[in-house]
């Protein structure tokens, strides 16, 4: 038995869970404490030996070179596994993702593209990095976040059905990922479900259950199913961290990367922007960013921007209503009374106040929250959202549409921890109407030699949003994410 060096527990409640308890996703107060923000979290207790830079394997395989950071690793060798079976069963399940996919899991590339930043009108000497996950495996990022659950996994849980709801990069990611586990899949899709994905799920080997929508039900009818599978035993072979949290290691693999090249190549940015749906990918850069800047020093500490559409943005909405209590916090006026599940303001409204014009003032706000991170009139606010989720995060009401349809999620799942960071780091919720996501994503197919879907464009859009309001200085750096292959 090694030293209990690391452990699970839930941001929300705090409940703990042993770390090497491979059965337990989600934390077991959700039902009984509806209003917390119970999301579970790995946490390593001793962290400086596992960061150390002697510890990154030579290998451009995230799950191996990054393997010491991971619970999945820690729990292999709990498990009277060696190092060398871990990374034998890496390479044996990297082969089989090959084999399926055309792909393993190699380091995807962080370009600087200087066409684009010409055509954004950057100064020469401002750099533009581009994150470029579309050839990663199933074409999406999501399938580094399921394959760190799949790590985590005993051998005995591959006998169990894997469960997720989905109909796009996710559905296909699992699919990819539990074909080469060799464990069974049910996905669970809408009646409205993309053909081409259908057939490719259904190639793939996965068992698909249509779901309609049930008279006086509310809620997205494929998750309340998928739920009902994991309550009979599945799996939750999901990037929604609430059902899975170790859904989220898995894709700090990525930002590990992007931050792993700025130290190799000494440079710094300024500006960090991820798209957002149901938050993992925003939620796996967010921590990735906090380990690092405890261990390593970045050069400078990149706002850390959010995109959704205006179409669904519940998380912009949330980060208002936070920045509204902090304010009221900072300037000793009586705590603003917040009615849970009800916005008072219209969509129209809110989309307004964030228009480029309002990014200004926003920067002055979000610059003041950010100095005053570590006082008691910040952490005590976002310490009460954590505690009263439904005044803060709660489903968006109406049906979005969007160009950028992956990111529609009615939902932040992860949003708590992605807020801090914003706060933190001086950051901005943007929210992009239509223009700009298509303008980004024709930006990005005529300048770039990738080809994102709209989707995985939108962080670009963000981009455009803050450049119009003047609020990118001409010698900030700034970094995106091209995730969600154009198919
Ligand atoms: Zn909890």
């Amino acid at each position: 038995m090694i030293p209990q060096h690391h452990y699970v527990s839930c941001v929300g409640c705090g409940t703990r869970v042993h770390a090497y308890d491979s059965t337990t996703f989600s934390c077991p107060n959700r039902d009984c404490m509806p209003n917390v923000n119970h999301i579970l979290q790995k946490k390593h207790v001793i962290t400086t030996q596992l960061w150390q830079r002697s510890k990154l394997e030579d290998s451009r395989n995230p799950f191996v070179r990054y393997r010491h950071r991971l619970l999945g690793y820690h729990r292999a060798l709990n498990s009277h596994h060696s190092d060398i079976d871990y990374l034998e069963r890496v390479a044996e399940l990297d082969a089989k993702l090959a084999a399926i996919d055309g792909t393993g899991f190699v380091e995807t590339p962080l370009t600087i593209e200087t066409e684009l930043a010409d055509a954004l009108g950057f100064d020469p000497m401002q750099k533009l990095f581009v994150k470029d996950e579309t050839h990663n495996v199933a074409g999406s990022h999501k399938a580094r976040h399921l394959f760190g659950i799949l790590l985590n996994l005993s051998k005995e849980s591959l006998n169990r059905p894997f469960a997720i709801a989905s109909c796009g990069n996710a559905a296909l990611a699992a699919a990819v990922v539990s074909k080469a586990a060799g464990a069974k899949l049910e996905v669970y899709i809408p009646t409205d479900a993309e053909e081409s994905v259908v057939e490719r799920l259904k190639a793939l080997g996965a068992n698909l259950h249509i779901c309609e929508r049930r008279e006086g039900e509310l809620g997205d009818p494929c998750y309340l199913r998928s739920l009902e599978a994991v309550r009979d035993g599945a799996i939750p072979f999901t990037c929604q961290g609430p059902d899975n949290g170790l859904t989220i290691e898995g894709g700090s693999t990525l930002a590990y990367e992007i931050f792993d090249r700025w130290i190799e190549n000494n440079h710094s940015c300024h500006h960090m922007f991820v798209q957002v749906g149901g938050g993992a990918l925003a939620s796996s850069s967010a921590q990735a960013l906090a380990d690092t800047m405890r261990h390593e020093a970045l050069p400078i500490l990149p706002r850390f921007h959010t995109v959704q559409t205006r179409g669904a943005f519940p998380l912009a909405r949330a980060y208002d209503r936070i920045v509204r209590l902090i304010d009221a916090r900072l300037r000793g006026l009586p705590f603003p009374e917040l009615e849970p599940f009800k916005d008072d303001m219209s969509v129209e409204d809110r989309a307004e106040a964030h228009d480029s014009s309002a990014i200004s003032q926003r920067l002055i706000m979000a610059d003041c929250i950010r100095s005053a991170w570590d006082s008691t009139a910040v952490q005590s606010v976002v310490r009460y959202a954590c505690a009263n989720k439904n005044a803060f995060m709660w489903p968006w009401e109406s049906a979005p549409h969007s160009i950028a349809h992956g990111i529609l999620d009615d939902e932040t799942y992860d949003w708590y921890a992605i807020i801090c960071t914003m706060l933190r780091t001086g950051g901005l919720p943007l929210v992009a109407d239509e223009d700009h996501l298509k303008k980004a994503h024709e930006l990005a197919n005529s300048y770039t030699a990738i080809w994102p879907s709209a989707t995985g464009s939108a962080g670009l859009a963000g981009l455009l949003l803050m450049k119009e309001a003047g609020a990118i200085a001409d010698y900030e750096n700034v970094s995106l994410y091209f995730t969600g292959i154009e198919r």
